[in-house]
């Protein structure tokens, strides 16, 4: 249920990082024109620097499963449209390399952008980023689809809008691999992202899940893409799950109890993304998601 890339319409550029079980590239994608044929003549290999631009996800080598898990997902984002939704383009099967092929987003990740950038970022255009968000999510639940990793890492920014009188725009990654084919090791790492109900279960029945990711997702966008317990260690973080504990939130009022809605270990408690869209869009939660206002720790 995804389109199938031949070896010979891509062009494998620069290493951009690794992801979970993953290595991503930059790279190039030969655009077909209209009565291109299969087997036409002779420059099948197109040259770099030719094609759009598009990231390559090479799966590790791996389990029969694990592929089948990376093609799944694949195949979901393939089945869905959305403006704040990346696009992928298929699949490429190349010998034994299994290789995701998606839209190249200009401005990378949001969380290196927010560290990089913090200094020009207005809670304004925080703002937008979640209403953009809550728009891509809100999406997914209509078509009862759970996408199962959401933070800033896998929130691409397309246009940076720090220009005056230019609005940011981004678009939300595909979610890897399966949860369910993930070490609890590998859960337990996503720990604070990762819902609480996921890290057992490993597996993804509802969008409540994505709920709580969102919730922590909002945070670490208040926070300029920190969040807390991100680099502790494993037994750290499995405890604060066991005993239920409470991210500290951000100081903005409106915000707070926003994300502390979605943050509840109570999974039908978190408010459906129909809901928080609405209530983004009439304004009813205040804009002001500030950096430099958080309080130190009281009481
Ligand atoms: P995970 O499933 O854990 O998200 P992944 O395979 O998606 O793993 P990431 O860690 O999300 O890998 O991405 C690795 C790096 O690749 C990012 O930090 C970013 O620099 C780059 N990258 C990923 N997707 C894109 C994209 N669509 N456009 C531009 N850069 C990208
Ligand atoms: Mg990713």
């Amino acid at each position: 249920r995804f389109h199938q890339i031949k070896d010979r319409e891509i062009v494998q550029e620069q290493h951009l990082g690794r992801g979970t079980r993953t290595n991503i590239y930059a790279g190039r994608l030969r655009v077909r024109s209209r009565g291109d044929d299969d087997d036409d003549e002779c420059n099948n290999n197109f040259s770099a620097g030719k094609g759009i631009r598009v990231v390559l996800k090479i799966l590790e080598q791996s389990h029969k499963d694990i592929a089948l898990a990376f093609f799944e997902t694949a195949s979901l984002m393939s089945q869905v449209s959305h403006s704040h939704l990346v696009f992928v383009h298929g699949v490429s099967v190349k010998g034994s390399e299994n290789i995701m092929v998606e839209e190249f987003v200009e401005f990378g990740p949001l969380d290196v952008f927010l560290r990089k950038e913090k200094a020009s970022v207005t809670p304004q255009w925080k703002f937008i980023v979640a209403k953009q968000l809550a728009s891509a999510l809100s999406y997914l639940e209509t078509k009862q689809l759970v996408h199962g990793n959401v933070c800033a890492k896998n929130i691409l920014v397309a246009r940076r809008g720090l220009e005056l009188g230019t609005t940011p725009f981004i678009k939300l990654s595909d979610p890897g691999i399966a949860l369910n084919v993930l070490s609890r090791e590998e859960r337990l790492e996503r720990i604070p992202w990762i819902a609480p109900e996921c890290v057992d279960s490993g597996t993804l029945s509802d969008t409540k899940a994505d709920q709580w990711s969102f919730g922590v997702t909002l945070l670490e966008i208040c926070n300029n893409g920190d969040v807390p317990l991100s680099s502790s260690a494993l037994a750290k973080k499995e405890r604060f799950y066991q005993q239920k504990g409470r991210l500290a939130e951000p100081s903005s009022q409106e915000l707070a109890s926003f994300i502390s809605m979605c943050l509840t270990y109570e999974p039908v408690e978190r408010p459906s993304f129909r809901t928080v869209l609405r209530e983004l869009t009439e304004g009813m939660i205040d804009p002001a998601i500030s950096p430099g206002e958080t309080l130190p720790d009281s009481d």
